[in-house]
């Protein structure tokens, strides 16, 4: 089940774009095929849950996407919904050009001045083409932050740790240890559970979906320079 669907003209309707009147009156309407599962393309119902929660859930059978996959998806329909709860009208899939080349964001919105993108990401990809787009994102003033399927976080951090003891600190291990982070790469995995999801990162961080979007909406998660450690700051 998730908050939100396509029509097949590929226009995103959302949960909270109903009312209780307009839900049934769709739930009474709409017509196999008009709606569509984000995750497979399957056809899409309107439903109810029993605590009077709206959803959308697969009209036939279960989601034959890849456990991947459908961590994407969840990942991305919390954050939109989160998003919202903040009065914030994300947009999925934004594109943009930068002097660096092109971007496409999972989710981007804008608030006040920032234009923030948050990357959702399932796939393996190595650590240079995060770095490389990354700096497209910066070099068109798009804050940019990276949300990890939690097998890529261990395989990334991993290649972050090396890098920086190769870079920085000449080969060795540093007696004080160090943390997989570089100032440059905003990120953390999201776990996502049946109930509630977590948002996990590195020094510890350990965050519910909602609280991390807060943070970077208050400026709260930020590269600490002494410690090394992107971190999300607990009060003001
Ligand atoms: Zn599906």
């Amino acid at each position: 089940m998730v908050n939100f669907c396509q029509k097949l003209d590929g226009s995103v309707v959302h949960v909270s774009d109903y009312d209780d009147q307009a839900w049934q009156l769709l739930k009474e309407s709409y017509e196999v095929g008009e709606l569509v599962m984000p995750c497979c393309g399957a056809a899409a119902v309107p439903k109810t849950s029993s605590n009077f929660l709206k959803f959308f859930a697969h009209y036939s059978e279960e989601c034959s996407t890849s456990p991947e996959s459908q961590w994407h998806i969840k990942a991305k329909d919390e954050i939109v919904t989160f998003l919202k709860l903040f009065d914030i009208e994300a947009k999925l899939e934004q594109s943009g050009e930068s002097r660096l080349g092109s971007w496409k964001a999972d989710v981007y919105f804008e608030i006040e001045s920032r234009k923030v993108a948050i990357e959702i990401q399932h796939s393996y990809q190595h650590l240079r083409d995060y770095l490389k787009r990354q700096l497209r994102y910066s070099s068109a003033n798009v804050e940019c932050y990276w949300i990890l399927y939690r097998p890529r976080y261990i395989t990334l951090t991993t290649s972050i740790s090396k890098y920086r003891i190769k870079h920085e600190f000449g080969g060795e291990i540093p007696s004080e240890g160090l943390f997989p982070c570089i100032p440059e790469l905003p990120l953390v995995a999201l776990d996502v559970g049946k109930d509630s999801s977590s948002i996990i990162g590195a020094a510890g961080l350990n965050s519910s979906v909602e609280n991390f979007l807060y943070s970077i909406l208050e400026h709260k998660f930020i590269y600490q320079q002494d410690r090394g450690a992107w971190i999300v700051i607990q009060n003001s």
